[in-house]
């Protein structure tokens, strides 16, 4: 039987890393650690007070979640102007993406990124009809701005996406870069929203800004966010963006009706509650970061610059084997950025231990 498939579906997979029973998972940048007993227990009480009105709909505008994501956000990035106007949030930060291209992009229209990055980008793209353009990364993954400026006057996107920490490089994008391509694209006729997909931005090295700070000076700039990683709640599924009010507005528009659930809704507000208990692991998880990069730099690897929670190394003449032999040894990692090169999620002290001692039989 014929489906009335869209032609560019055809053929196509599912997007999506290998989900295996292995012992070290350093693949797909989690938290390696679980929420913490406090916040496990607020999470299961606020989940049973919602329980009792799950016969009504949730709310529809998640008032109060985005009241307590803003309150946050100025705390964690140090700003005094955000309020509820000013943030959105959906089931991660994947939805909040697609809200920004449901509005923003769409048929005839361009959304421009910078390769190699996040995998998704060009599937949000593909989903909303609109046309992926990239252009290359520099040979140490920053973005070269002058190009970048140029091709936004050439091509007219209506929609550029910068991940910093980029994904999977970990390379973060200077405020000076970041506020000349704002620039650049608020020349563009007819309009074109720059977002920076910060969702790593809380394992950031001290003195590295956030974009979040720019955001009075341009409406065009949308800052996006995620509970999965530093918050330890990948599972619960809550993304959400900083920006002007104009810009949450139009995204008000394309969402679906109660699309965060109250169970969602519970579970996020309970987990930030206890965001300084969070920021505890996230310590941890930085300074793991950084004793892997210097090892493996110390092993004679390069290691890109990062500021996230995993590190790009390599280069190898046969990336699969590397990654063949660690996964025949319990770590499963990811087979990542340009050819030769290969990613690790920063895990606990004892997962690394186990990926350093299968690294050095893999590669002996
Ligand atoms: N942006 C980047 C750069 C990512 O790496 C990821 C997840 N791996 C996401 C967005 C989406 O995360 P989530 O939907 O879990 O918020």
């Amino acid at each position: 039987m014929d489906l009335p498939l869209r032609p560019e579906l055809r053929g196509l997979e599912p997007y999506g890393a290998p989900q295996l029973d292995v012992p070290v998972l350093l693949n797909v940048n989690e938290n390696p650690y679980s929420p913490p007993s406090a916040v496990v227990d607020a999470i299961a009480a606020a989940v049973h007070k919602a329980a009792e009105s799950l016969n009504r709909y949730p709310d529809r505008d998640a008032v109060g979640l985005r009241t307590d994501l803003a309150n946050y956000l100025a705390h964690e990035a140090r700003v005094d102007f955000l309020r509820y106007e000013n943030i959105w949030a959906a089931n991660g930060s994947n939805e909040v993406m697609l809200h920004l291209h449901q509005a923003f992009a769409g048929p005839g229209r361009i959304a421009l990124s910078f390769d190699p990055t996040y995998s998704m980008y060009p599937e949000y793209s593909r989903d909303s009809a609109t046309t992926y353009v990239t252009l290359p990364r520099r040979d140490d993954f920053a973005i070269d701005v002058d190009a970048a400026v140029a091709a936004i006057a050439e091509k007219a996107p209506t929609l550029v996406l910068l991940a910093s920490p980029n994904n999977p490089t970990g390379t973060s994008l200077p405020l000076d870069d970041a506020r000349a391509i704002i620039r650049a694209a608020a020349e563009v006729p007819g309009g074109c929203v720059v977002v920076i997909d910060e969702a790593y931005a809380e394992f950031r090295r001290r003195g590295v800004p956030s974009a979040i700070t720019l955001l009075p000076e341009h409406p065009n700039l949308a800052v996006t966010r995620t509970m999965s990683k530093a918050f330890a709640l990948a599972g619960g599924r809550l993304g959400y963006l900083a920006a002007s009010p104009a810009i949450v507005d139009a995204l008000r528009v394309v969402r679906l009706p109660y699309h965060l659930s109250s169970v969602t809704q519970a579970v996020a507000r309970a987990a930030l509650s206890h965001s300084r208990d969070l920021q505890a692991q996230v310590d941890e998880i930085r300074a793991e970061r950084d004793e892997t990069v210097r090892w493996l730099r110390g092993q004679g690897y390069t290691v890109a610059d990062t500021d996230a929670n995993f590190a790009l190394f390599g280069p190898f003449g046969d990336r699969e084997r590397v990654f063949e032999g660690l996964l025949e040894r319990g770590v499963l990692i990811r087979v990542s950025g340009p050819e030769g090169w290969l990613r690790v999620s920063i895990g606990t002290p004892q997962e690394m231990a186990r990926f350093r001692a299968a690294l050095v039989e893999v590669t002996s």
